[in-house]
């Protein structure tokens, strides 16, 4: 049994992936070749977002939109301490301070109520109610932007998130790299009402290509202007005129055509996701101890991921035992934003971030992808039970 299966997805579309490679190697336009454009078209009209920038991952589509907005030294940046790294790493690597923001124990996406306390705490640089790092009481930091993320593939609470950032002013990057193909209440991730939104190509994502890749969706056509100049170094008129700081974020023509060929059944997919996702829900249901996930009212998950709650210190002798009956599983994430070494400085203690200290204490992956099949899903539970015994 795999982790994540993506042979059984090349095997059923091996024909059309094989004609659309090779009619990038007819055309030779290996950088922003025709397929580029006609990805960005497919993904607008998949999402109902109006613009898509492919970027070349999901790394360049979070930095791409706060470069587009300046975020820089000064500014507090709002994002959940149980993510992945990235999410925190691109305000940071542009200078801006990181204000972490508690998630949510049953869905793992940020706390609406505890961003409005976080960006309070920061105006007012009074870290007697909520925690903050030392950077946020030594000067005043401007509320600036803040990043909510989909986690293992459902939209964060938007409908509270985007009132709350409109009164403070503050520019809104959905973090959708695992959410990709979700929806809530109708409409897809990535057009959920967010200034900018950004996702992930990388190949374990829900639409994966075969090497990296991103792109970026926003409704705006001033940012999107601007995120296709920063595509590529800043460019003007052309692309040696350039006038401001950008990146070389573009998108491989390749995997364009990768993933035009992958989204031919990708809504397929999708519906696949939730056939395996009833089956773990059911398969899963009565074992002691054992936290299935919840998808929020009104959400459809991208299932990027189908993580359970373990109790915690029941972890490690479960893991060892389900590795030694031919179940692969993973952590995601085993040490919350807050705890890494990288952002010591900011000083948080482990347990300002109590939900996110526990669930990185208590959560564990399955094999997940839309060809586990229900006897697959069977062993998986079974595995689990006698682990767990
Ligand atoms: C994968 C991921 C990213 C980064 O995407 P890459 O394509 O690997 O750069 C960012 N945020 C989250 C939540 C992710 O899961």
């Amino acid at each position: 049994m795999q982790f994540i299966d993506l042979a059984a997805q090349q095997a059923r579309i091996r024909g059309s992936l094989d004609a659309r490679i090779k009619a990038v190697l007819d055309h030779g336009h290996y950088i922003m070749g025709p397929e580029v454009a006609e990805l960005e078209a497919r993904l607008c009209a998949f999402t109902g977002a109006r613009h898509c920038i492919a970027c070349a991952s999901g790394t360049d589509a979070l930095l791409m939109p706060l470069l587009a907005w300046g975020i820089g030294a000064g500014d507090a940046v709002f994002v959940p301490p149980f993510t992945f790294f990235a999410t925190v790493e691109e305000p940071a690597l542009l200078g801006a301070t990181p204000i972490f923001v508690d998630v949510d124990p049953v869905t793992f996406n940020m706390r609406p109520d505890l961003l409005e306390a976080a960006i309070e705490a920061v105006r007012a640089r009074d870290d007697s109610r909520f925690p903050l790092p030392g950077a946020a009481r030594e000067r005043q930091l401007r509320p600036a932007a803040v990043i909510p993320v989909d986690l293992f593939g459902q939209a964060a609470d938007y409908e509270a998130l985007l009132p709350i950032a409109r009164r403070y002013g503050l520019s809104v990057l959905e973090d959708a790299a695992q959410s990709f193909g979700g929806s809530r209440h109708g409409k897809k991730t990535c057009a959920l009402g967010c200034h900018a939104a950004a996702t992930s190509f990388f190949p374990a994502k829900p639409l994966g290509c075969y090497g990296d890749g991103g792109a970026v969706f926003t409704d705006d056509d001033g940012l999107a202007a601007l995120l296709r100049s920063i595509r590529v170094h800043g460019k003007g008129g052309d692309k040696y005129d350039n006038v401001r700081l950008g990146i070389n974020g573009r998108l491989d023509t390749l995997q364009a055509a990768i993933l035009l060929a992958k989204m031919d059944i990708f809504p397929e997919e999708i519906q696949a996701r939730q056939q395996v996702a009833g089956w773990y829900d059911e398969a899963l249901r009565d074992i002691p101890g054992v936290v299935t996930p919840t998808v929020a009212p009104g959400n459809v998950s991208a299932w990027a991921q189908y993580c359970i709650l373990l109790p915690e210190g029941a972890r490690s002798r479960v893991m060892a035992r389900m590795e030694e009956s031919g179940v692969p599983v993973n952590i995601y994430y085993p040490k919350p934003q807050h705890c890494l070494a990288v952002f010591a400085d900011l000083g948080y203690a482990p347990e300002a971030m109590p939900t996110a200290l526990h669930v990185s204490r208590a959560i564990l992956a399955l094999p997940f992808h839309p060809y586990l099949e229900q006897d697959q899903v069977r062993r998986v539970a079974t595995a689990l039970r006698e682990a767990l015994a």
